[in-house]
Protein backbone atom coordinates (compact mmCIF):
# COMPACT_ATOMS: atom_id res chain seq x y z
CA UNK A 1 0.00 0.00 0.00
CA UNK A 2 1.92 2.40 1.63
CA UNK A 3 4.88 4.67 0.12
CA UNK A 4 2.02 7.82 1.12
CA UNK A 5 2.95 6.23 5.12
CA UNK A 6 6.30 7.43 4.88
CA UNK A 7 6.37 11.17 2.61
CA UNK A 8 8.48 13.30 4.65
CA UNK A 9 11.15 15.50 5.07
CA UNK A 10 13.19 13.69 2.60
CA UNK A 11 10.37 14.26 0.01
CA UNK A 12 10.26 18.03 0.97
CA UNK A 13 14.11 18.31 1.43
CA UNK A 14 14.46 17.02 -2.69
CA UNK A 15 11.22 19.25 -3.81
CA UNK A 16 12.94 22.28 -1.71
CA UNK A 17 16.12 21.92 -3.45
CA UNK A 18 14.82 22.00 -6.64
CA UNK A 19 12.90 25.48 -5.74
CA UNK A 20 16.04 26.63 -4.05
CA UNK A 21 18.46 26.07 -6.79
CA UNK A 22 16.18 25.83 -10.17
CA UNK A 23 13.14 26.47 -10.41
CA UNK A 24 12.75 24.54 -13.38
CA UNK A 25 9.53 22.52 -13.39
CA UNK A 26 10.08 20.99 -16.50
CA UNK A 27 11.99 17.96 -17.40
CA UNK A 28 14.13 19.60 -20.44
CA UNK A 29 15.92 22.38 -21.39
CA UNK A 30 16.40 25.81 -19.71
CA UNK A 31 19.84 24.89 -19.27
CA UNK A 32 21.33 28.26 -18.44
CA UNK A 33 18.55 28.71 -15.27
CA UNK A 34 18.53 25.41 -13.36
CA UNK A 35 22.29 24.87 -12.50
CA UNK A 36 22.36 21.49 -13.84
CA UNK A 37 19.39 20.17 -11.67
CA UNK A 38 17.34 17.27 -13.48
CA UNK A 39 14.87 15.26 -10.98
CA UNK A 40 13.78 13.66 -13.74
CA UNK A 41 16.44 12.49 -15.62
CA UNK A 42 18.01 11.45 -11.82
CA UNK A 43 14.80 9.71 -10.83
CA UNK A 44 15.02 7.50 -14.21
CA UNK A 45 18.62 6.57 -13.61
CA UNK A 46 18.30 6.07 -9.90
CA UNK A 47 15.16 3.40 -10.79
CA UNK A 48 17.01 1.80 -14.26
CA UNK A 49 19.70 1.52 -11.53
CA UNK A 50 17.77 0.16 -8.53
CA UNK A 51 16.06 -2.61 -10.28
CA UNK A 52 18.78 -3.59 -12.78
CA UNK A 53 17.43 -2.26 -15.90
CA UNK A 54 19.38 -0.10 -18.87
CA UNK A 55 17.70 2.71 -18.47
CA UNK A 56 13.89 4.20 -17.70
CA UNK A 57 11.27 6.41 -18.80
CA UNK A 58 9.68 8.42 -16.27
CA UNK A 59 5.59 9.52 -17.30
CA UNK A 60 2.87 10.64 -15.99
CA UNK A 61 0.77 7.91 -14.68
CA UNK A 62 0.97 4.09 -14.15
CA UNK A 63 -2.21 4.31 -16.81
CA UNK A 64 -0.16 5.87 -19.49
CA UNK A 65 2.83 3.60 -19.05
CA UNK A 66 1.00 1.05 -19.85
CA UNK A 67 -0.51 2.77 -23.18
CA UNK A 68 3.25 3.64 -23.70
CA UNK A 69 4.21 0.18 -23.97
CA UNK A 70 1.88 -0.58 -25.79
CA UNK A 71 2.51 1.84 -28.46
CA UNK A 72 6.50 1.51 -28.39
CA UNK A 73 5.23 -2.10 -29.44
CA UNK A 74 4.01 -0.96 -32.24
CA UNK A 75 0.78 -2.66 -31.43
CA UNK A 76 -2.50 -0.99 -32.79
CA UNK A 77 -5.56 -1.31 -34.68
CA UNK A 78 -6.92 -5.04 -34.65
CA UNK A 79 -4.64 -6.53 -33.06
CA UNK A 80 -5.26 -8.61 -29.86
CA UNK A 81 -3.82 -8.59 -26.44
CA UNK A 82 -4.09 -11.04 -23.83
CA UNK A 83 -4.98 -9.66 -20.39
CA UNK A 84 -5.82 -11.03 -17.27
CA UNK A 85 -9.71 -11.39 -15.84
CA UNK A 86 -8.42 -9.53 -12.67
CA UNK A 87 -6.73 -6.27 -12.62
CA UNK A 88 -7.45 -2.61 -12.60
CA UNK A 89 -9.66 -1.74 -15.63
CA UNK A 90 -6.46 0.79 -16.60
CA UNK A 91 -4.83 -2.45 -17.87
CA UNK A 92 -7.80 -2.92 -20.40
CA UNK A 93 -8.39 0.63 -20.86
CA UNK A 94 -4.85 1.16 -22.17
CA UNK A 95 -5.49 -1.73 -24.82
CA UNK A 96 -8.71 0.16 -26.05
CA UNK A 97 -7.03 3.37 -26.28
CA UNK A 98 -4.44 2.01 -29.13
CA UNK A 99 -6.90 0.59 -30.71
CA UNK A 100 -6.80 -3.55 -29.81
CA UNK A 101 -8.72 -5.68 -28.83
CA UNK A 102 -7.92 -7.03 -25.37
CA UNK A 103 -8.89 -10.84 -25.07
CA UNK A 104 -9.31 -11.73 -21.30
CA UNK A 105 -7.97 -14.93 -19.65
CA UNK A 106 -8.98 -17.05 -16.89
CA UNK A 107 -6.61 -16.90 -13.61
CA UNK A 108 -5.55 -19.52 -11.04
CA UNK A 109 -5.47 -19.85 -7.25
CA UNK A 110 -2.63 -17.20 -7.67
CA UNK A 111 -5.26 -14.85 -8.75
CA UNK A 112 -2.95 -13.74 -11.43
CA UNK A 113 -3.37 -15.28 -15.26
CA UNK A 114 -3.47 -18.68 -15.55
CA UNK A 115 -0.68 -19.33 -18.01
CA UNK A 116 -1.89 -22.86 -18.88
CA UNK A 117 -5.15 -21.33 -20.43
CA UNK A 118 -3.35 -19.15 -22.88
CA UNK A 119 -3.75 -21.17 -25.42
CA UNK A 120 -7.65 -20.89 -25.61
CA UNK A 121 -6.97 -17.09 -26.04
CA UNK A 122 -4.67 -16.89 -28.96
CA UNK A 123 -5.02 -16.29 -32.05
CA UNK A 124 -3.35 -14.97 -35.40
CA UNK A 125 -4.50 -11.71 -34.70
CA UNK A 126 -2.70 -12.07 -31.17
CA UNK A 127 0.53 -9.47 -30.61
CA UNK A 128 1.43 -9.12 -26.80
CA UNK A 129 0.56 -10.79 -23.37
CA UNK A 130 -0.15 -8.46 -20.62
CA UNK A 131 0.61 -10.07 -16.96
CA UNK A 132 -0.55 -8.26 -14.19
CA UNK A 133 1.33 -8.96 -10.45
CA UNK A 134 -1.72 -8.58 -8.18
CA UNK A 135 -1.62 -7.35 -5.09
CA UNK A 136 2.30 -7.54 -5.54
CA UNK A 137 2.07 -11.57 -6.12
CA UNK A 138 4.49 -12.28 -9.43
CA UNK A 139 2.40 -13.89 -12.14
CA UNK A 140 4.08 -17.64 -13.26
CA UNK A 141 6.50 -15.95 -15.98
CA UNK A 142 8.12 -18.84 -16.73
CA UNK A 143 5.46 -20.42 -18.68
CA UNK A 144 4.10 -17.13 -19.92
CA UNK A 145 7.31 -16.40 -21.06
CA UNK A 146 7.52 -19.43 -22.96
CA UNK A 147 4.20 -19.70 -24.30
CA UNK A 148 4.75 -15.91 -25.94
CA UNK A 149 8.13 -17.16 -27.34
CA UNK A 150 6.89 -19.79 -29.53
CA UNK A 151 3.80 -18.05 -30.54
CA UNK A 152 6.22 -14.56 -30.94
CA UNK A 153 4.09 -12.52 -28.77
CA UNK A 154 5.17 -9.10 -26.81
CA UNK A 155 4.85 -9.66 -22.84
CA UNK A 156 4.38 -6.39 -20.62
CA UNK A 157 4.56 -6.82 -17.39
CA UNK A 158 2.23 -4.10 -15.79
CA UNK A 159 4.21 -4.21 -12.26
CA UNK A 160 1.69 -1.62 -10.64
CA UNK A 161 1.62 -3.61 -7.43
CA UNK A 162 4.87 -5.03 -8.02
CA UNK A 163 7.55 -2.41 -7.52
CA UNK A 164 10.03 -3.59 -5.68
CA UNK A 165 8.69 -7.23 -5.66
CA UNK A 166 11.10 -9.63 -7.66
CA UNK A 167 10.43 -13.29 -9.05
CA UNK A 168 13.93 -15.76 -9.47
CA UNK A 169 15.89 -12.67 -8.06
CA UNK A 170 14.66 -10.48 -10.71
CA UNK A 171 12.92 -7.52 -9.99
CA UNK A 172 9.02 -7.56 -11.39
CA UNK A 173 8.75 -5.42 -14.84
CA UNK A 174 12.59 -6.79 -15.94
CA UNK A 175 11.42 -10.22 -16.77
CA UNK A 176 9.52 -9.54 -19.89
CA UNK A 177 9.64 -7.40 -23.37
CA UNK A 178 8.49 -3.86 -21.19
CA UNK A 179 7.23 -3.67 -17.46
CA UNK A 180 5.50 -0.42 -16.49
CA UNK A 181 4.70 0.71 -13.02
CA UNK A 182 2.60 3.38 -10.98
CA UNK A 183 3.32 5.63 -8.80
CA UNK A 184 0.47 6.48 -7.79
CA UNK A 185 -0.77 7.50 -4.38
CA UNK A 186 -2.23 4.09 -3.46
CA UNK A 187 1.34 2.38 -4.98
CA UNK A 188 3.83 0.91 -3.51
CA UNK A 189 5.57 4.16 -3.76
CA UNK A 190 4.01 7.63 -4.69
CA UNK A 191 4.75 10.85 -6.52
CA UNK A 192 1.20 11.58 -6.15
CA UNK A 193 0.89 10.46 -10.06
CA UNK A 194 3.59 8.87 -11.97
CA UNK A 195 4.47 5.51 -13.93
CA UNK A 196 7.69 4.48 -14.99
CA UNK A 197 8.46 2.40 -18.14
CA UNK A 198 11.65 0.10 -18.40
CA UNK A 199 12.44 -1.93 -21.71
CA UNK A 200 14.29 -4.79 -22.61
CA UNK A 201 14.77 -3.95 -25.94
CA UNK A 202 16.44 -0.01 -25.92
CA UNK A 203 15.23 0.53 -29.33
CA UNK A 204 11.67 -0.04 -27.59
CA UNK A 205 12.90 2.51 -25.10
CA UNK A 206 14.04 5.02 -27.60
CA UNK A 207 10.19 5.17 -29.04
CA UNK A 208 8.16 5.29 -25.71
CA UNK A 209 10.47 8.35 -24.88
CA UNK A 210 9.50 10.21 -28.21
CA UNK A 211 5.96 8.60 -27.77
CA UNK A 212 5.54 10.16 -25.04
CA UNK A 213 6.61 13.44 -25.84
CA UNK A 214 5.07 13.99 -28.84
CA UNK A 215 7.33 12.59 -31.29
CA UNK A 216 10.52 14.38 -29.84
CA UNK A 217 13.69 12.31 -30.08
CA UNK A 218 15.51 15.17 -28.16
CA UNK A 219 18.12 15.09 -31.03
CA UNK A 220 21.11 15.94 -29.06
CA UNK A 221 22.46 18.12 -32.46
CA UNK A 222 19.41 20.99 -32.53
CA UNK A 223 17.46 23.03 -29.83
CA UNK A 224 14.57 21.36 -28.65
CA UNK A 225 12.26 23.76 -31.06
CA UNK A 226 14.51 22.51 -34.22
CA UNK A 227 13.69 18.81 -33.04
CA UNK A 228 13.57 16.21 -35.26
CA UNK A 229 10.56 12.96 -35.02
CA UNK A 230 10.03 9.90 -36.63
CA UNK A 231 6.73 9.40 -34.82
CA UNK A 232 3.60 11.13 -33.78
CA UNK A 233 3.18 11.35 -29.31
CA UNK A 234 0.77 13.23 -26.96
CA UNK A 235 2.28 14.37 -23.83
CA UNK A 236 2.33 11.78 -20.59
CA UNK A 237 6.22 13.89 -19.70
CA UNK A 238 6.63 13.79 -15.76
CA UNK A 239 7.08 16.65 -13.69
CA UNK A 240 10.00 18.03 -12.00
CA UNK A 241 7.75 18.66 -8.82
CA UNK A 242 7.27 14.65 -8.95
CA UNK A 243 10.46 13.28 -10.30
CA UNK A 244 12.41 15.07 -6.96
CA UNK A 245 9.63 13.18 -4.87
CA UNK A 246 10.06 9.71 -7.11
CA UNK A 247 14.13 10.41 -5.89
CA UNK A 248 13.34 10.42 -2.40
CA UNK A 249 10.47 7.81 -2.42
CA UNK A 250 12.92 5.29 -4.24
CA UNK A 251 15.36 5.30 -1.30
CA UNK A 252 12.84 4.69 0.40
CA UNK A 253 11.55 1.46 -1.33
CA UNK A 254 13.70 -1.08 0.49
CA UNK A 255 12.42 -0.56 3.62
CA UNK A 256 9.03 -0.18 3.02
CA UNK A 257 8.73 -3.59 0.96
CA UNK A 258 11.01 -5.40 4.14
CA UNK A 259 8.67 -4.14 6.60
CA UNK A 260 5.29 -5.26 4.43
CA UNK A 261 6.70 -8.71 4.06
CA UNK A 262 7.22 -8.89 8.18
CA UNK A 263 3.87 -7.86 8.30
CA UNK A 264 2.75 -10.09 5.80
CA UNK A 265 4.32 -12.91 6.91
CA UNK A 266 2.72 -12.57 10.56
CA UNK A 267 -0.88 -12.49 9.14
CA UNK A 268 0.41 -15.74 6.71
CA UNK A 269 1.65 -17.48 9.80
CA UNK A 270 -2.18 -16.53 11.75
CA UNK A 271 -4.24 -17.73 8.71
CA UNK A 272 -2.63 -20.82 8.25
CA UNK A 273 -2.37 -21.85 11.62
CA UNK A 274 -6.17 -21.96 12.03
CA UNK A 275 -6.07 -23.66 8.82
CA UNK A 276 -7.29 -21.28 6.16
CA UNK A 277 -5.94 -21.63 2.82
CA UNK A 278 -3.87 -18.91 1.10
CA UNK A 279 -3.43 -17.62 -2.25
CA UNK A 280 -0.58 -19.49 -3.88
CA UNK A 281 2.39 -18.06 -5.64
CA UNK A 282 4.82 -19.10 -8.23
CA UNK A 283 8.27 -20.54 -6.12
CA UNK A 284 11.13 -18.18 -6.20
CA UNK A 285 8.69 -15.39 -5.79
CA UNK A 286 9.30 -12.12 -3.64
CA UNK A 287 6.01 -10.11 -3.18
CA UNK A 288 5.68 -6.78 -2.13
CA UNK A 289 2.82 -7.82 -0.15
CA UNK A 290 0.27 -5.43 -0.78
CA UNK A 291 -2.33 -7.58 0.85
CA UNK A 292 -2.71 -11.23 1.92
CA UNK A 293 -4.77 -13.04 0.11
CA UNK A 294 -6.86 -16.38 1.80
CA UNK A 295 -9.54 -18.45 0.36
CA UNK A 296 -12.88 -18.95 2.02
CA UNK A 297 -14.98 -22.04 1.40
CA UNK A 298 -17.50 -20.17 -0.42
CA UNK A 299 -18.65 -16.74 -1.14
CA UNK A 300 -20.89 -16.13 1.95
CA UNK A 301 -18.26 -17.07 4.04
CA UNK A 302 -16.46 -14.64 2.55
CA UNK A 303 -18.80 -11.98 2.94
CA UNK A 304 -19.38 -12.79 7.07
CA UNK A 305 -15.08 -12.52 7.29
CA UNK A 306 -15.54 -9.23 5.67
CA UNK A 307 -18.24 -8.14 8.17
CA UNK A 308 -16.46 -9.63 11.28
CA UNK A 309 -13.61 -8.19 10.25
CA UNK A 310 -15.46 -4.75 9.78
CA UNK A 311 -16.83 -5.09 13.08
CA UNK A 312 -13.43 -5.40 14.95
CA UNK A 313 -12.14 -2.20 13.24
CA UNK A 314 -9.94 -4.04 10.40
CA UNK A 315 -11.16 -3.57 6.11
CA UNK A 316 -9.84 -5.60 3.66
CA UNK A 317 -8.80 -4.54 0.23
CA UNK A 318 -10.84 -5.36 -2.95
CA UNK A 319 -11.90 -8.74 -2.31
CA UNK A 320 -14.43 -9.93 -1.89
CA UNK A 321 -16.08 -6.22 -1.92
CA UNK A 322 -14.51 -3.80 -4.44
CA UNK A 323 -14.29 -5.76 -7.19
CA UNK A 324 -16.20 -3.92 -9.51
CA UNK A 325 -12.86 -1.74 -10.04
CA UNK A 326 -10.79 -4.84 -10.84
CA UNK A 327 -12.78 -7.79 -12.75
CA UNK A 328 -13.03 -7.99 -16.35
CA UNK A 329 -16.33 -10.26 -15.82
CA UNK A 330 -18.42 -7.54 -14.85
CA UNK A 331 -17.38 -5.11 -17.46
CA UNK A 332 -20.08 -4.39 -19.60
CA UNK A 333 -19.33 -0.48 -20.70
CA UNK A 334 -16.22 -1.88 -22.81
CA UNK A 335 -17.52 -3.40 -25.79
CA UNK A 336 -13.98 -4.41 -27.02
CA UNK A 337 -14.02 -7.17 -24.61
CA UNK A 338 -13.96 -11.00 -25.45
CA UNK A 339 -14.53 -12.88 -22.73
CA UNK A 340 -14.78 -16.69 -22.56
CA UNK A 341 -17.79 -17.33 -20.55
CA UNK A 342 -16.18 -20.66 -18.63
CA UNK A 343 -13.10 -18.96 -17.49
CA UNK A 344 -15.25 -15.82 -16.41
CA UNK A 345 -17.24 -17.64 -14.65
CA UNK A 346 -14.28 -19.50 -12.96
CA UNK A 347 -12.42 -16.82 -12.47
CA UNK A 348 -15.83 -15.43 -10.48
CA UNK A 349 -16.28 -18.47 -8.81
CA UNK A 350 -12.80 -18.14 -7.06
CA UNK A 351 -12.56 -14.27 -6.77
CA UNK A 352 -15.97 -14.21 -4.67
CA UNK A 353 -14.57 -16.43 -2.40
CA UNK A 354 -11.14 -14.51 -1.67
CA UNK A 355 -10.63 -12.18 1.33
CA UNK A 356 -8.22 -9.52 1.07
CA UNK A 357 -6.28 -8.55 4.17
CA UNK A 358 -4.62 -5.23 3.64
CA UNK A 359 -0.63 -5.06 4.51
CA UNK A 360 0.99 -1.34 5.22
CA UNK A 361 4.28 -0.26 6.71
CA UNK A 362 2.79 0.86 10.04
CA UNK A 363 0.34 -2.22 11.39
CA UNK A 364 -0.18 -1.87 15.37
CA UNK A 365 -0.70 -4.86 17.48
CA UNK A 366 -4.20 -4.32 17.53
CA UNK A 367 -4.52 -4.95 13.94
CA UNK A 368 -2.86 -8.62 14.36
CA UNK A 369 -5.35 -9.33 17.77
CA UNK A 370 -8.05 -8.31 15.56
CA UNK A 371 -7.48 -10.93 12.75
CA UNK A 372 -7.04 -13.72 15.28
CA UNK A 373 -10.21 -12.97 17.13
CA UNK A 374 -12.09 -13.30 14.11
CA UNK A 375 -10.35 -16.65 12.25
CA UNK A 376 -10.06 -18.32 16.15
C1 LIG B 1 -2.89 1.49 -10.22
C2 LIG B 1 -2.89 0.57 -11.38
C3 LIG B 1 -2.72 1.04 -12.68
C4 LIG B 1 -2.79 2.48 -13.05
O1 LIG B 1 -1.88 3.31 -12.48
P1 LIG B 1 -2.20 4.88 -12.33
O2 LIG B 1 -0.87 5.42 -11.94
O3 LIG B 1 -3.23 5.03 -11.25
O4 LIG B 1 -2.65 5.39 -13.63
C5 LIG B 1 -2.60 0.12 -13.70
N1 LIG B 1 -2.67 -1.19 -13.47
C6 LIG B 1 -2.86 -1.69 -12.24
C7 LIG B 1 -2.93 -3.17 -12.04
C8 LIG B 1 -2.99 -0.83 -11.14
O5 LIG B 1 -3.22 -1.33 -9.94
Amino acid sequence: MPGFELIGKEEFQEVKELFDNSGILFRHGFENLRNGIYKVKEFESDFANYIGSNDALAVSSGTAAILIALKALGIGKGDEVIVPAFTFVATIEAVVEVGAIPVVCGIDKSLNMCPYELKKCFSEKTKAIIVVHMLGTPTAMGPVIDFAKSNRLFVVEDTAWGCGGSLDGKFLGTIGDVGTYSFDFAKTMTTGEGGMVVCKDPKVLERAKAYHDHGHENNPSVPRWKDTRSSTGFNYRMSELQGAVGKAQLKKLTFIVDAQRRNANRIKELLTTHNLELRIMPEGSKPTYDAVVFLADSPIEAENYRKQFLENGVGTKILPEAITWHFAGDWDHISELVLDEEMISNSRELLSRCVAIPISVNMDENFFNSIKKVIS
